[in-house]
C-alpha cells in the first residue's frame, strides 16, 4: 500500500516529533489535539526544530519550508476520511485510546492503518475497540523522535502482514530503524527501561543518595548518556506512572509496583521537563 496521507492524533512531545519527521519524509500532515492553542504549541515546536535542521546545515531553508507547507492543523478526527494511516500519539491511558481508535474507525477509509505510539498498553486491546483488528498495530517511536534511530514495531493479535511490512517500509522512509517485537506489556523498551527508572526513584525516596548523585552514578559508572532521574523528566513523569501501572496490572506482579514518590509527583503536577518541573527544575 502507498502511504501519501498521515494523521497525528496527540500534538504533544511526541506527536508533534513525529509529525515532524512524516512531513520532512514528503507525507502531507494532519496534527490533531483537542483544542487550537495545543495544536499551535505542537506546530511552533516543530518549526524550531526545523529551524535548529537548517541553522546546522541538515535542511534548507526551502526543504523546511515545504515540511510546514505539508502541516495541516486538526482539531476534528473527521479530518481522518481521507488518510491512509493514523499514527496516535494522545496521552498514555486506555480508555482515552479506545475511545480515539472507536471514532477513528468509523470515520478514517476501509484501507487506512490505525497506528499506535503506546509507550506500553496492549495493542491488542487497542485493536478490539476497532471492527479492523487487523489494520491495527504498534508503532512505538523514542524521545526526541527527529533524533532517536529506534521504531519498535507490535503486532497486535490479529495484525495482518501486509500492515506490518506497510508500516516497517514507512519506518524506514522516516529514516528510522524498526524492530519487531511481540505484543507485552511495555514490549521490550519500557519493560527493561522502566523498571530502571522507577527503582532509581525508589533511591531517592529511601534517601540512599541526592538526585544528583544517583544521575552521576548511573551516567559515569553504566555510561548512560543520561541519568534515569533526568530521563524520567524528559519522558514525563505521568507517563512514566502509566507505564509502571500498565507494567503492574498486566503482569501482576509487585517487582513492578510504582514508587509513591512517583505518584507523589504526578498528583503535584509535577510532571517534567513539560510542566517545568519534576526531579528537577526547567527555566
Ligand atoms: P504529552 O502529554 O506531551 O502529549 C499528549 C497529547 O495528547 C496532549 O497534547 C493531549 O492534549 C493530547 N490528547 C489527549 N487526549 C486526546 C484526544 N482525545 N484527542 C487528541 N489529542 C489528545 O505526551 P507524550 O509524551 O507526547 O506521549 C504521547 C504518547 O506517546 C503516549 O502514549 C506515550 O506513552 C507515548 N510515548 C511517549 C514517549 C516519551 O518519552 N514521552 C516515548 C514514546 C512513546
Amino acid at each position: 500500500m502507498d502511504i501519501k496521507t498521515v494523521m497525528v492524533v496527540g500534538a504533544g512531545q511526541m506527536g508533534s516529533g513525529i509529525a515532524h519527521v512524516c512531513a520532512a519524509a514528503g507525507y502531507n500532515v494532519f496534527l490533531n489535539d483537542l483544542s487550537v492553542a495545543l495544536v499551535e504549541k505542537g506546530l511552533d515546536g516543530i518549526e524550531r526544530n526545523l529551524n535548529r535542521q537548517v541553522a546546522k546545515e541538515r535542511m534548507t531553508e526551502l526543504e523546511k519550508a515545504n515540511s510546514m507547507e505539508r502541516l495541516s492543523p486538526s482539531i476534528d478526527l473527521n479530518d481522518a476520511e481521507n488518510i491512509d494511516i493514523v499514527i496516535e500519539a494522545a496521552t498514555e491511558n486506555m480508555e482515552i485510546k479506545k475511545s480515539i481508535f472507536t471514532k477513528l474507525d468509523e470515520i478514517a477509509p476501509q484501507h487506512a492503518i490505525l497506528a499506535s505510539n503506546t509507550s506500553s498498553l496492549p495493542i491488542t486491546e487497542i485493536a478490539a475497540a476497532t471492527t479492523r483488528p487487523e489494520k491495527v498495530i504498534g508503532m512505538h517511536f523514542m524521545n526526541p523522535v527527529p533524533v532517536m534511530k529506534l521504531v519498535e514495531i507490535i503486532r497486535g493479535l490479529a495484525t495482518e502482514d501486509h500492515v506490518y511490512e506497510t508500516v516497517e517500509k514507512m519506518a524506514k522512509t522516516l529514516g528510522k530503524v524498526p524492530i519487531e517485537v511481540n505484543d507485552f506489556p511495555g514490549f521490550v523498551s519500557n519493560r527493561v527501561l522502566m523498571p530502571m527508572i522507577n527503582e532509581a526513584i525508589y533511591t531517592l525516596y529511601e534517601g540512599v543518595a541526592t538526585k544528583e548523585a544517583i544521575d552521576e552514578v548511573m551516567k559515569l559508572g553504566m555510561n548512560h548518556p543520561m541519568g534515569p532521574l533526568t530521563l524520567a523528566d524528559f519522558i514525563g513523569l505521568d507517563t512514566c506512572l502509566y507505564i509502571m501501572e500498565t507494567l503492574h496490572k498486566g503482569f501482576g506482579d509487585d517487582k513492578y509496583r510504582p514508587c509513591p514518590l512517583l505518584r507523589k509527583y504526578v498528583k503535584a503536577g509535577w510532571l517534567g521537563k513539560k510542566t517545568g518541573r519534576g526531579f528537577y527544575e526547567y527555566g
